[in-house]
């Protein structure tokens, strides 16, 4: 068993002045990464203070609730939706007391190992409340915290025993850590504002603050940030090889994200240029999925000189499709969500391109949907090889009956759907897009090759270092 998964967003600020209306701010910019729930924790005169609750950022951290919160140091997370783990007391930041005082954790990220680190640890006499992997996590840290009554130390000693993924940002008192797994799967990056300095997930909210890409945390790296600056403790740099996840380019981040150094958008662009090049296609247009699909479909008209239109109105407070537990509620959903736009589908060879299929739920209907507005032919391009093995760092995508490509050729898939014809990004050609060398890029979930040890899981070619911990 692992944890609640966590696709989630997280985000640190030290600045001169109070920073809880910075962190609401920078929490709302990464919605897109979990609506479930939102929290903040601050430090001042009283200690460590939370505020979290369910639901979106200005809900769950609405002005009322976040009344009183003051402090100039302090973290916040964003949770993801995802069925079976809701609930209040999953939400984070997670708090534990000690004799060295409070830590307070927000993880984006999976421990693949929470099992057997749970066991050894109950038996030990930690107490947990939940079935959260961050709350292990820190619990562990304030064992090792307690121990050393060096947080830099702690946290290395603490990475040792954690699997990835992570990228956390963590309060000791009124210091403010952050840490990535040695792989790099999850982002989190740093930025300079006014009067402070802050870490993030993406580095929209950053400009959002009208602040400065400082850089990314590297693989394997504890750094802590202060209002005057960054310090670097090092970490566990350089142990591994390194793995980023693939999924933040194709479809998680916002386009107007930077992660390890490539643009978003320009990734997806670049996707949709190979994608044209890989599967060209003789159509009258080039049309996006909403919102997924958009930057990879611009990708193919540039590409392809053939021109780009917006054949889907897209209902922005629509129900997420992807979550609903039930197939026919999920069809049902995505004709909520979206509805071709007649003039321009009608009687044209259309060519659709999205980021991806999992299920193929949304695109066998939406191809319907356009025959029934009366497009004469419905070709389909896709921004992401073949979905067919889970992902366990922390990615809503778990069982392997989920996946369409699993058990289906393509042009059985093709047929599903009701495509006239469909392509694929290669991964080469993926990875080429992403512009990263190819042992650089976690890509488990399109060819089944893990970076990390998971039982059961073929795992891919990997240099380990020896360090002395
Ligand atoms: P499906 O209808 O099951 O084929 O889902 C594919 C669509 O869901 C794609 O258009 C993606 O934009 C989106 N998607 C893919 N992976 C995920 C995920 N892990 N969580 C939420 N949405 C996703
Ligand atoms: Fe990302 Fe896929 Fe790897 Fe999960 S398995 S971390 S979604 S590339």
């Amino acid at each position: 068993m692992t944890g609640p998964e966590h696709k989630c967003g997280v985000v640190g600020i030290a600045a001169s002045y109070n920073v809880v209306p910075a962190l609401q701010k920078s929490l709302m910019i990464i919605q897109h990464r979990g609506q479930e729930s939102a929290g903040i924790s601050v430090f001042n005169d009283s200690g460590i203070q939370t505020v979290k609750d369910n639901g979106l950022v200005q809900t769950a951290l609405s002005k009322d609730k976040l009344q009183g919160l003051e402090g100039s140091i302090g973290i916040g997370h964003v949770r993801y939706s995802t069925t079976g783990s809701r609930g209040v007391m999953n939400a984070q930041p997670f708090t534990v007391t000690s004799s060295f005082g409070t830590v307070a954790i927000a993880h984006n990220g999976d421990i693949t190992n929470y099992g057997e680190l749970r066991e050894k640890n109950l038996e030990r006499g930690m107490t947990l409340q939940t079935d959260s992997d961050t709350e292990l996590a820190t619990n562990i840290l304030v064992r090792h915290t307690v121990e050393t009554r060096d947080p830099a130390k702690a946290m290395k000693l603490t990475m040792s025993e954690l699997d990835a993924s992570y990228a956390m940002t963590i309060l000791i008192n009124n210091r403010l850590f952050g840490i990535r797994d040695p792989y790099g799967l999850r982002p989190l990056c740093i930025g300079k504002i006014d009067g402070g300095y802050m870490l993030v997930s993406e580095s929209a909210a950053i400009d959002a603050l009208r602040g400065e890409f400082v850089r990314d945390v590297l693989p394997g790296e504890i750094v802590e940030i202060t209002k005057d600056g960054v310090i670097s403790y090092g970490g566990l740099m350089d142990t591994k090889q390194k793995a980023y996840c693939m999924f933040e380019w194709v479809y998680f981040a916002r386009p107007d994200s930077l992660i390890d150094g490539r643009e978003v958008y320009d990734v997806r662009k670049k996707i949709g240029m190979i994608l044209a090049r890989e599967h060209p296609a003789d159509v009258d247009i080039i049309m996006p999925v909403p919102d997924s699909g958009r930057a990879h479909a611009i990708g193919f008209s540039i590409a392809s000189g053939i021109p780009y239109e917006e054949g889907f109105m897209k209902n922005r407070f629509a129900e997420r499709t992807f979550i609903l537990p039930d197939q026919k509620e999920r069809e049902m959903a995505v004709s909520m969500k979206m509805n071709p736009i007649k003039s321009t589908v009608a009687g044209k060879r259309l060519l659709i391109v999205d980021d991806s299929i999992v299920r193929g739920t949304t695109l066998k209907k939406l191809i319907s949907m356009l025959r029934d507005a009366g497009a004469k032919e419905v070709h389909v391009r896709v921004g992401s090889p073949p979905v067919v093995a889970p992902c366990y760092y922390g990615v809503d995508m778990k069982s392997r009956d989920q996946f369409i490509a699993n058990h289906h050729s393509v042009e059985e898939i093709r047929d599903i759907i009701g495509a006239d014809s469909l392509g694929y990004i290669s991964i080469d050609g993926l990875v080429e897009a992403i512009g990263k060398p190819k042992n650089e890029l976690c890509l488990a979930c399109v060819n089944a090759e893990y970076p990390t040890r998971i039982p059961g899981e073929k795992q891919r070619f990997q240099s380990t270092l020896n360090v002395k911990y």
